[in-house]
């Protein structure tokens, strides 16, 4: 064992391992994705049980082994405990992790993608906006910091900035001229093509501050659907639970 680390992050998975243990997958902003196990996190009246639950956000201090940490406690800044609450949320929350936890790698940690799941928890939590425009925001901003980013500012085959459709064959927009030609080309309307401009544009702090009539956020949902299931080839069981629920 070397010696103990504090690390900033969050606990995107928490599931039970032996008889009384925990295995994590924390995101830090130091080392990227980690697998740490919480030795007795199970056990009655164990400290570990509330702060090794997932969407727990804060320090964690741990001692790194050979192939994992071991993980000996913490001080939790936001449990998300209204979030935990509530069976969507847990759902969409659940689903935001555990993307993060398929694309993150481990040994490189991304503050911006830390700052985003913070701030779509707390959307989600917030309960403002609709869960659906929350989870398509995020999806389409995770995928930009995971160097996937979609072309929406200018025709992703000539670069004119006369946009009126997407095609994902082409991974972004198009002007007239090209929707012509591109078979799958969906014709969109001028709002949803400045939503996903705003969003690919905007600082983290400024994603969840806007609603959408309900004919652009099916757009939306639809657009940025395609692109994320294209580009991320991964079924999520918490997608499956939230499609049983609606
Ligand atoms: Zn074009």
């Amino acid at each position: 064992m070397k010696e103990k680390v504090e690390l900033k992050g969050i606990i995107l998975s928490s599931s039970p391992v032996r008889d009384y243990d925990k295995r994590l997958v924390i995101l830090t902003k130091e080392r990227g994705k980690i697998t740490a196990f919480a030795n007795g996190a199970r056990k009655m009246n164990s400290s570990f049980s509330g702060i090794t639950e997932p969407f727990n956000f804060g320090t964690f201090s741990l001692y790194e082994g050979y192939d994992a940490y071991r993980f000996v406690g913490g001080e939790v800044k936001e449990y998300f405990r209204d979030l935990k609450n509530d069976i969507e949320g847990i759902c969409y929350g659940t689903y935001f992790c555990e993307i993060l936890e398929y694309l993150c790698v481990e040994g490189i940690g991304d503050v911006n993608v830390i700052n985003l799941i913070y701030a779509s928890l707390k959307a989600l939590e917030g309960k403002k906006l609709k869960p659906l425009l929350i989870r398509r925001i995020f999806e389409l901003k995770m995928l930009a910091f995971d160097g996937e980013m979609m072309s929406a500012f200018s025709c992703s085959k000539c670069g004119k900035e006369k946009l009126i459709s997407y095609s994902n064959n082409n991974d972004g927009l198009l002007c007239d001229e090209c929707t012509k030609s591109a078979s799958d080309a969906k014709l969109i309307n001028e709002t949803t093509v400045y939503t996903l401009q705003y969003v690919l544009s905007s600082a983290i702090n400024k994603l969840y501050t806007f609603e959408l009539a309900d004919d652009i956020l099916r757009e939306f949902d639809t657009v940025v659907g395609w692109y994320f299931e294209k580009h991320v080839d991964k079924k999520f069981k918490s997608l499956e639970i939230l499609n049983s629920l609606s």
